[in-house]
């Protein structure tokens, strides 16, 4: 109950969702509001590929390694 879905984003914004929908949803906004310029490249099915590749299962609060390969803000 406690665990969700989570992954950071190269901007180093934490996204939460309680499954790879949820994520997905967090991350669209997310990429929206702050990165218009990704957004425009990636349609869902890649976003639901770097989360497959990205996120992790976060039990309770925040504690996020760096976005796999991206750089460190
Ligand atoms: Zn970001």
């Amino acid at each position: 109950m406690n665990a969700a879905l989570a992954m950071r984003c190269v901007c180093g914004h934490y996204a939460e969702g309680v499954d790879e929908d949820d994520l997905a949803r967090v991350l669209r906004v997310h990429l929206d509001r702050e990165h218009p310029e990704i957004a425009v490249d990636v349609d869902d099915d890649e976003l639901r590929t770097i989360i497959g590749a990205c996120a992790y299962v976060a039990i309770g609060g925040e504690a996020a390694p760096p976005f796999a390969g991206g750089v460190r803000g």
